[in-house]
């Protein structure tokens, strides 16, 4: 039994329970370059000359992470003793540069420097890692086979790795590994994704039905847990479905959407969560099988990066996660978001991190089960829902409590975290879908 209490603006919450928590962390997006100086348009390469909006010790909104953002997520993180049985990170450590200031090495140091501050801070702590795009030079362009990358990266990892996890990783970017819990005679099994090789500005998987194999592999591991009657979490950095944002548009090229969505339906039944991150904001998806049941919850955490480009208005703050989740069958029971609000830190140059929400609490549903998520999704399409007031506030991590999403922005909430692939059960038949193959091309920007 353990007992942690959080702070927030308005009262302390206490946590009494028995039930275990993770954590999660994603797009850290190091930005070696941050500094203070008065010529603002040289604080930060990630700015790409544009003048930083309002700089300060903890980061702007114009750039990605300074060392002492991250630093202060970990510590707080840290700091909160909050016991955890192991932590995601969803990847993506360089910053968003132009290519060619960047190279294969420096994005191995940075992939390296990042993976050796998360040790020293939890240096008994089991990190279950994933590749994201930014994770590789030139950006996006992970490989179906062996590379200096994921070379490296692997002997980043080797601490946390099993020789067989390090072997596959080698070779394609992916793993999978167990989890065993003190609490429960079943392990938990973590299969590690990399979804990269489905991205839409992958030019070196185009015209590939099966980059790295890694679909077989993944079919034939879930058949394995299926067998064995095990649960799995599945851990990936560029989600599947469509993006809560634009319409239409799934963050993975839509052939590859399609295959990974009918894997993910008919192995439902072991898989105890999806967990992704580079949209940088905070979402949920829930799979429905074919007669619109429920069977799936996926969560998209938001970044620690602030960075927004000098087009977008609206960013996110910094986030880290929880989850708890039952230590008998690891179905999930709540998340709790952590936030810095970075306006308020940097003018009061101190760290303030501190609870944004609880989610069953501000939704008000039992646990993250399916069915609970669905009837939440439910309550957020009435019109003028408080409830999805607050999911979209949450969506940018509160970097605008007063931010209002119009109709046609809620329609594409709505069908982003109900519809997951283009044959999904209820879908409103979209004629103005543009035609892709596996060969196409996205049609938005996605930063990323
Ligand atoms: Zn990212």
């Amino acid at each position: 039994m353990s007992l942690t209490c959080w702070l927030t603006f308005h009262k302390s919450f206490c946590l009494a329970s028995i039930s275990p928590f993770f954590w999660h962390v994603s797009d850290l997006h190091l930005d070696p370059t941050y500094h203070l100086t008065d010529d603002h348009t040289k604080v930060c390469a990630s700015s790409k000359g544009a003048n930083a909006s309002n700089p300060g010790p903890f980061g702007d909104f114009l750039c990605d992470s300074p060392y002492q953002l991250i630093l202060s997520a970990f510590k707080y993180m840290k700091n909160s003793q909050q016991p955890a049985s192991f932590m995601i990170w969803t990847g993506d450590s360089p910053p968003h540069v132009p290519v060619k200031e960047l190279s294969t090495q420096t994005v191995i140091n940075i992939i390296g420097n990042m993976s050796s501050t998360l040790r020293s801070f939890f240096p008994d702590l089991q990190v279950f890692p994933v590749l994201g795009n930014h994770d590789y030079w030139p950006q996006d362009q992970l490989p179906p086979a062996a590379s200096e990358v994921y070379n490296a990266v692997a002997n980043f990892w080797k601490p946390w790795l099993t020789e067989e996890a390090i072997s596959t990783f080698q070779k394609g970017g992916f793993y999978t590994q167990l989890f065993h819990s003190s609490m429960s005679s079943q392990p938990l099994r973590i299969i590690s994704l990399n979804t990269n090789l489905y991205y839409s500005p992958n030019i070196v998987t185009l015209n590939l039905t099966d980059p790295a194999e890694q679909l077989a592999w993944l079919e034939s591991v879930l058949e394995i847990s299926l067998q064995k009657k095990e649960k799995v979490y599945i851990i990936g950095h560029v989600p599947v479905g469509y993006l809560p944002y634009a319409r239409y548009i799934t963050a993975i090229r839509r052939y590859y959407n399609e295959r990974l969505i009918k894997i993910f339906r008919k192995y439902s039944a072991v898989i105890a969560g999806q967990f992704f991150g580079h949209t940088h904001r905070d979402s949920i998806m829930i799979l429905l099988d074919e007669k619109a049941k429920p069977i799936n919850s996926l969560f998209v955490a938001p970044a620690v990066t602030p960075v927004k480009s000098r087009l977008q208005k609206l960013s996110n703050n910094p986030g880290v996660r929880l989850y708890q989740y039952d230590p008998f069958n690891y179905s999930l029971l709540d998340i709790w978001q952590f936030y810095m609000d970075l306006r308020d830190a940097n003018k009061r140059n101190e760290s303030n991190w501190k609870l944004e929400y609880i989610l069953t609490k501000a939704y008000g549903i039992e646990d993250l089960k399916p069915e609970s998520l669905y009837g939440m999704a439910k309550q957020f399409s009435v019109p003028h829902s408080k409830q999805f007031q607050q999911y979209y506030r949450h969506y940018f991590v509160n970097y605008n409590t007063s931010v209002v999403c119009n109709k046609h922005c809620k329609t594409s909430h709505m069908c982003a975290i109900q519809y997951l692939d283009h044959l999904a059960p209820g879908r409103a038949q979209r004629t103005k879908e543009p035609q892709e193959g596996h060969t196409g091309r996205r049609l938005a920007f996605v930063s990323g």
